[in-house]
């Protein structure tokens, strides 16, 4: 019963006028026992629930806080399946759907992203490409990935993401401390970048329209690179967020584990002194994948006018998280990618573990 209770006081808490002239609330045994939930706690149970009344969803809509800048009546174009009209909505019904756990893309601010290549001459709508046969037999490429694990430490992991996770309420990519997170990341990723002279590792911020930037760390190929420039893809999302993004959202998993991932395979592969031979490698942290995937359009967006040429691209999110009781896997995502590429994951991972 009290718990029934203490949304509906907190609910008529927001609304206008005084709570004490309810009847209800003279049967409540003590005002101790009432510590209402505060309107964040109250929002994201109501983001649980379908039946929430307008009083909560008005206040919600109305809800502004120092650090964030997030108008949740903006209006922004969402598309929710490859063959699904992109439909208008606003930043808190955003919010909802993903907390019904529907995926999606905020295509508002790149619309036309992949069109180029549809009506550029010669152009095709999917390039296919060739991946290698990863193989225990092929010892050359065994021993050399053998031989960076030894640099791989998870004593190093387990600081970096104690800071990245511990160190920051959220990494919302609208908030002030997602764009310090964004900074502290840069700081590390230049860091070891500078390991080894050899790499010549180029580091840079891509800005966005909000605080938090996206960072990529390049190792230019050496060898006789293709007339237009070919790069592959390693990524993880920086940014997290919490059901009600005004929130802590720590977000040590999600993704601060394939950031870490994906931060110490680059760490590995500078003290090695890698030098990719035909394409460039690339290490992407993308900020506002929590927002629907906005910080990786805007670099797709780039790499389409420049006319880049993007081989593979391997996204690490969640790469920590081991149910009790059950053995380490690693999971392939199998819907919205390359069935090549994700054969080639495959073998790789049954090949080098
Ligand atoms: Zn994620």
């Amino acid at each position: 019963m009290l718990t029934n209770l203490i949304p509906l006081l907190a609910l008529l808490a927001l609304a206008p006028g005084s709570i004490t002239a309810s009847p209800m609330i003279a049967n409540v045994p003590s005002q101790s026992a009432l510590q209402a939930p505060s309107p964040h706690e109250l929002f994201r149970s109501a983001l649980l629930t379908d039946d929430r009344s307008s009083h909560i969803r008005n206040a919600m809509y109305e809800w502004k806080e120092d650090g964030f800048d997030l108008d949740l009546k903006e209006k922004r174009l969402i598309r929710f399946g490859e063959d699904e009209v992109p439909v208008w909505m606003t930043e808190l019904e955003k919010i909802e759907a993903k907390a019904k756990g529907l995926r999606f893309m905020d295509i508002t601010d790149y619309p036309d992203l992949g069109f180029a290549s549809l009506i550029s001459p010669g152009g095709k709508h999917q390039k296919v490409f060739e991946y290698p046969s990863p193989s225990k037999a092929n010892s050359t490429t065994n021993n050399y990935i053998h031989s960076l694990f030894p640099s791989i430490s998870t004593d190093s992991m387990r600081t970096f993401l104690g800071h990245f996770s511990g160190g920051f309420r959220t990494r919302y990519y609208k908030s002030s401390t997602g764009a310090e997170s964004s900074r502290w990341l840069q700081s590390k990723v230049e860091e070891f970048a500078k390991l080894n002279n050899a790499t010549k590792v180029s580091v840079r911020a891509f800005q966005h329209p909000w605080g938090q930037s996206s960072i990529i760390a390049r190792f230019p190929a050496a060898g006789k690179k293709d007339k237009k420039r070919s790069v592959v893809v390693v990524g993880a999302h920086q940014d997290s967020t919490n059901l009600w993004p005004f929130l802590p959202a720590p977000g040590a998993d999600d993704d601060g584990s394939g950031t870490t991932s994906t931060i110490h395979a680059f760490k590995a592969l500078n003290e090695a002194g890698y030098v990719p031979t035909k394409s460039d490698l690339e290490f992407h942290w993308f900020s506002a994948e929590e927002g629907g995937l906005l910080g990786s359009q805007a670099i797709a967006k780039e790499y389409e006018a420049e006319g880049v040429v993007v081989k593979a691209m391997v996204q690490m999110d969640m790469t920590a998280w081991v149910k009790k009781g059950t053995e380490e896997v690693v999971g392939i995502i199998t819907d919205f990618v390359d069935p090549a590429l994700s054969e080639f994951m495959t073998k790789a991972v049954g090949a080098y573990h």
